[in-house]
């Protein structure tokens, strides 16, 4: 037992695996989660390899092993808007030229709506529609996140913007992938582009155009179990394998801290509070867990919505100031009170509940774990707006919060 005065998790926002197929243990071969890499190098030369998922990790695995794979079958569920990523090879002038913008980056970044360099700069309503075509054409092909998160914010919230701009990415995708069937399988039709994570990739799409690389729709026929040889679907079919990866993600921003035993006051279990309904303090503490300090859970951008190293700075500068606070004052405990947190909680589900990403299911909103309860984790503020309201809570003296 150590006994500590305050408690700061670090535990990460995408750091529990999320993995749940019966009979998984009776699998013969090699199993294992794109996080759970195991640390020998894998053998898949020649392989009948499955991967179960097609988001952001499913898509780094699979653009990498189609080549070197005997065969391999990809388990899609639900197909991925995604961009092209140019991971340019950086000289030494380059990395010398970024380096002299570190005091600019570091003015910049933390007042960003998301936390990187760039940011919104166009409104919709006020551009002709060449000039729209123009901006989405030259944020594309910046080969990074900036379609997404700088191009234009009326695709997070105006349904008709949203689905132009989903209209793009489909027509670039569709463009790559030729073949009708593969864009069925692949070219999501059902949700608006950016209301899910949007991953970046490198010549994913052509994988598929590889003789070896075979698709398998799960979502009509879901996986059904593991087998000792491979992977039953609905459909009674048996897909023998020899490798399989779970690219299935994560329970994301709360699965960390509900595996541990995390209890509050008169034995309150974080577990099961959050079981019933996911809330924090601006996502650094929890009502009812005195001294409890959080990074990286719901509740504030860190659970999703940001450059996380902008994030998490952030979010540790400020526990750290409140616990000198709390100490120069010579007390000894701090939480939020309930009307603090109700308000925060208020204050995020009238943002997040006017999202397009509200009404979409992914992890974003833990819907890939059956049970979570629902809500919108990430705060959709903007990590500008939240490090005000942080810093607007810090100079008042902690208002809503109870130190004693
Ligand atoms: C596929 C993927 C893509 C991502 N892409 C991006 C991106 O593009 N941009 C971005 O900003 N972020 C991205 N992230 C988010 C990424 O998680 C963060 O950028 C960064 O890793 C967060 O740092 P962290 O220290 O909060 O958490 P982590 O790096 O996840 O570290 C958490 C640590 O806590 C440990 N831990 C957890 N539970 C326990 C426990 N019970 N006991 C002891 N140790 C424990 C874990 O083992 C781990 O070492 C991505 C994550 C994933 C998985």
């Amino acid at each position: 037992m150590i006994d500590t005065q305050f408690l700061i998790t670090c535990c990460g926002m995408l750091s529990a695996p999320h993995v749940s197929f019966p009979g998984q243990e009776t699998f013969k071969g090699q199993l294992f989660h794109t996080a759970r890499w195991p640390k020998e190098p894998v053998e898949f030369g020649g392989k009948r390899v499955g991967v179960i998922g097609n988001g952001a990790t499913g898509i780094q695995v699979i653009q990498t092993i189609a080549g070197e794979v005997g065969h391999l079958k990809v388990f899609v569920r639900t197909p991925q808007y995604m961009i092209p990523m140019k991971n340019p090879k950086y000289s030494e002038e380059d990395a010398e030229a970024y380096k002299s913008r570190f005091q600019h980056l570091t003015e910049r970044l933390p007042h960003t709506f998301t936390g990187f360099e760039y940011d919104f700069e166009h409104a919709w309503a006020g551009l002709t529609p060449e000039r729209r075509r123009e901006v989405i054409e030259d944020c594309w092909n910046d080969g990074s996140l900036k379609l997404w998160i700088s191009s234009f914010a009326e695709l997070f919230f105006d349904a008709e913007v949203n689905a132009e701009i989903s209209g793009f990415v489909r027509e670039k995708m569709r463009e790559r992938l030729k073949d009708p069937k593969l864009c069925d399988a692949l070219i999501p039709a059902d949700y608006g582009f950016g209301t899910h994570r949007v991953p970046l990739e490198q010549n994913f799409l052509e994988a598929f155009h590889r003789p070896n690389v075979e698709i398998v729709s799960v979502k009509a026929s879901p996986i059904e179990r593991v087998t000792p040889t491979g992977i039953q679907t609905a459909d009674g079919t048996i897909h023998e394998l020899d490798v399989i990866v779970l690219a299935t993600g994560f329970d994301a921003g709360t699965g960390a801290l509900t595996r541990i035993d995390i209890r509050g006051r008169g034995g309150r279990s974080l577990k099961e509070d959050w079981s019933k309904d996911i809330r924090t303090t601006m996502g650094l503490q929890v009502h009812g867990y005195p001294n409890l300090f959080t990074t990286a859970v719901p509740l504030a951008p860190s659970a999703a919505l940001c450059n996380m190293t902008t994030c998490l700075q952030q979010q540790v500068e400020w526990i750290d100031d409140c616990i000198r606070f709390v100490r120069t004052k010579n007390l000894k405990v701090v939480e939020p009170t309930k009307d603090a947190e109700d308000g925060w909680v208020a204050h995020h589900d009238e943002i997040a509940n006017a999202t397009l990403i509200a009404k979409t299911n992914s992890w974003y909103l833990g819907s890939n774990v059956e049970g979570k309860p629902r809500r919108v984790l990430s705060y959709c503020g903007g990590v500008g707006a939240y490090r005000q309201k942080c810093n607007e809570v810090a100079a008042s003296g902690y208002q809503g919060f109870t130190m004693n």
